[in-house]
């Protein structure tokens, strides 16, 4: 008992030793750090020491008591808390460890403990009540960050272990069990087993748990196992857990399994760095290997060579076979390049039917030559696409590291320009790349979507006519039409740079058809206006010529326009014939049906064995302008332009030579019996009208 009354005591002895007591309890009440409190059963206080005061907020006992009058209004958060502890005193007497939050004086909330017993009369009615208060609002929050952290423990998806700092298994979080399939009872108090075996180095492992110690956390990928023994990437931290003291109590372990990641980043990689349809390195890798292996010639002073491949008649197979054959044979192709080049050279595609590839330390330029001969030998084979055979063939060009320049860039540029000037030239399946090339090239970037729309209309397109001539005797024996783009912005664009393109783009198709109709239109208008002109020449590039619906185009304009199919003529180069040679004769014989003239133009450039021209029906030989041109200087070309006329003239064919520029040539020609001439001796190719005029001047019957 607290407070006995002191009336009770009688003596004056007794009344001084129950002064000390009285002084002593009054110490102990007046310092206790608990609160101590006598409240009426209805709710207000009639004593209470300082600790309580401060522990409510108030600034003295008094102030409590005076202020603080009513308790299950003014102090319990939850007034209901009243009633359940005065029913509890009403029951035992007493509340035991009675939790409640309360209300200090400015309001903000506690969280108390009480202890209190009820205090009764002789008669047994409660007098008062008396009782202690702690704060444990610390506690509480305390208590309450551990519920929180379980309840994350065991409900987060990332896998936790907690373990002792001798790795033993203290405690496995849901998620864990989740990830690995191990049951919680297999892994507690046992010594942790993390990492799929084999998978991580010792020191690697050591690393881990120094770093977790020194620096209290650790963090990284490694590769953890599940129970069925597959090891999985899993992102890891390791946290270290030290007492107030310093003293390491725990490591805790968090696992996220990141193999799903890890797979979509390889899919990412995989589908950034490959090209989809044929699995080959697509352009970003293929340049970054030839990267790789120009740090390595660097090193190793080697040479590394790049091929840059195109196909020939790629388009021509979509076209006619559709995509899914088109995307067959590149399959196809991609295969078999693989198998044509060695295991350290990259093969890959750079997008369309265009493919790279680079041959690290090359010894020398020989060395990339028998490489591309080897490619192109196999792409002469015929490739099996939806039972049929194709013969596809190939355009290469090949530049080196480091003689054609020092950068992956610069090197696919000239590679590709390169394979340009082979698609050229058909007779020319690779050629290597030289200086100067892109200006002799007049490289037509940016120039395809133009032309596309110029063949779309023909608007921008015009015919120049360059007069053809017998010198003996002297009469202008036809013209040969040559087309002119007038290119809105760049100006005359010369066809010796757009025709190429057409070719590659098949554009070619629509401008030869655009070309033919004008040519027989106005050889018709001049025929009808008494312009008796002998023939009119129409240049044929080897892919019209191998268009199946050339034969029946040709013979639509000739009867549309009207004209003796003997007056036009259809110049053809070698290059359109090679290859599949009864196919060409059947054409040539097709077009001979007609009643049109043929010629080949350019003649004695291309390798066509002289053994089958006559096989084909054939009119006329045109000498190509380099014979002329070296005529007057070379020794030998005087020969070779009198050899070419005496086989024509044994297989019944006439000869022309093309590029006469000097009176000095025509005289060379003469002499060789070659009298038919054209050229800027004679002129240059001219527009309609200053044509007319020439043929008018010339006025020597046509
Ligand atoms: P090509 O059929 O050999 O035409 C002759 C080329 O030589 C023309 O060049 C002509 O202007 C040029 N030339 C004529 N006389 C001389 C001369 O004395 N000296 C020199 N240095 N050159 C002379 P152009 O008009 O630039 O045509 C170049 C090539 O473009 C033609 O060569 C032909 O292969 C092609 N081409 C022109 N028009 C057409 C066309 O309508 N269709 C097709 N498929 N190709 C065409
Ligand atoms: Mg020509
Ligand atoms: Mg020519």
């Amino acid at each position: 008992m607290l407070f006995p009354n002191g009336a009770a005591l009688a003596s004056e002895e007794a009344r001084s030793m129950s002064q000390e007591t009285e002084e002593q309890y009054r110490s102990i009440f007046e310092n206790a750090v608990e609160g101590i409190y006598q409240t009426t059963v209805d709710g207000r206080y009639l004593r209470v020491n300082p600790a309580l005061a401060r522990i409510y907020g108030y600034d003295s006992p008094a102030d409590l008591t005076d202020n603080l009058t009513d308790i299950a209004g003014q102090l319990y958060v939850d007034p209901g808390k009243r009633e359940a502890f005065a029913r509890a005193m009403a029951e035992r007497d007493v509340v035991q460890n009675f939790e409640a939050r309360v209300f200090r004086r400015d309001g903000s909330i506690i969280w108390i403990t009480e202890n209190a017993r009820c205090v009764r009369d002789a008669g047994g009615r409660i007098r008062y009540y008396e009782g202690t208060v702690q704060d444990i609002t610390e506690r509480k929050r305390h208590e309450e960050k551990i519920r929180l952290l379980a309840t994350v423990f065991e409900s987060v998806a990332d896998g936790i272990l907690i373990v002792d700092p001798d790795l033993t298994v203290q405690a496995v979080n849901p998620a864990y069990e989740v990830m690995t399939n191990f049951r919680r009872d297999e892994l507690l108090n046992r010594p942790l087993v993390l990492f799929a075996p084999g998978s991580h180095e010792r020191i690697f492992i050591e690393d881990i748990w120094r770093t977790a110690r020194s620096d209290g956390r650790w963090q990284g990928e490694v590769t953890s196992f599940r129970h069925s023994g597959d090891a999985f990437a899993a992102s890891l931290s390791v946290n270290a857990v030290r007492s107030p003291g310093g003293t390491l109590e725990h490591y805790v372990l968090t696992l996220a399994d990141i193999s799903q990641r890890k797979y979509q980043e390889h899919q990412i990689r995989y589908q950034a760095s490959f090209d989809r349809l044929t699995d080959l390195p697509n352009r970003w890798l293929v340049c970054e290997r030839l990267e790789e292996a120009i740090l390595r010639a660097q090193r190793t002073r080697t040479k590394v060579a790049v091929a840059f491949l195109d196909l020939n008649r790629f388009k021509q197979v979509n076209d006619t076979l559709g995509h899914h054959a088109g995307d067959d044979l590149l399959k196809l192709v991609a295969k078999r390049l693989r198998n044509c080049t060695r295991v350290a050279d990259t093969v890959g595609r750079l997008g369309g039917d265009e493919f790279l590839i680079v041959a690290p330390d090359a010894a020398d330029r020989a060395s990339g030559a028998r490489l591309v001969e080897k490619v192109l030998y196999s792409m002469g084979e015929p490739f099996a696409v939806h039972n049929q055979e194709l013969f596809c063939g190939a355009s290469i060009g090949l530049a080196f590291y480091p003689d054609d320049g020092e950068t992956a860039d610069q090197l696919l540029r000239n590679a590709d320009l390169a394979m340009y000037h082979a698609k050229r030239n058909p007779e020319q399946k690779y050629v290597f790349y030289e200086t100067g090339m892109r200006e002799r090239s007049g490289f037509t970037l940016g120039l395809e979507s133009d032309l596309r729309r110029a063949a779309s209309n023909g608007e921008e397109f015009e015919l120049h006519f360059q007069p053809k001539v017998d010198t003996n005797p002297r009469r202008v024996i036809g013209a040969e039409a040559l087309i002119r783009w007038r290119h809105p912005a760049r100006g005359l664009v010369s066809p010796a740079e757009f025709i190429p393109l057409a070719e590659e783009t098949g554009l070619i198709w629509e401008i030869g058809a655009w070309t033919l109709r004008e040519a027989c239109g106005r050889l018709s208008g001049w025929l009808a206006s008494g312009l008796d002109l002998a023939s009119v020449s129409v240049n044929l590039s080897p892919r019209q010529f191998q268009d199946a619906r050339l034969v029946s185009f040709v013979r639509n304009v000739v009867e549309s326009t009207n004209i003796p199919p003997g007056r036009l003529e259809l110049e053809l180069t070698e290059g359109a014939m090679i290859g599949d040679i009864e196919k060409a004769v059947t054409i040539l014989n097709e077009l001979k049906d007609i009643g049109v003239r043929l010629s080949i133009d350019d003649f004695g450039t291309g390798y066509s064995s002289l053994a089958y021209l006559k096989r084909f029906p054939i009119d006329t030989l045109k000498i190509d302008r380099s014979f002329v041109r070296d005529i007057v200087k070379s020794a030998t070309d005087p020969a070779i332009v009198g050899t070419i006329v005496n086989l024509a003239d044994s297989l019944g064919f006439d000869t022309i030579a093309e590029g006469v520029e000097t009176e000095e040539q025509a005289e060379m020609l003469r002499q060789q019996r070659c009298t038919r001439i054209q050229g800027f001796l004679i002129s240059r190719p001219l527009d309609v009208v200053a044509f007319e005029r020439f043929v008018a001047e010339s006025n020597v019957g046509v």
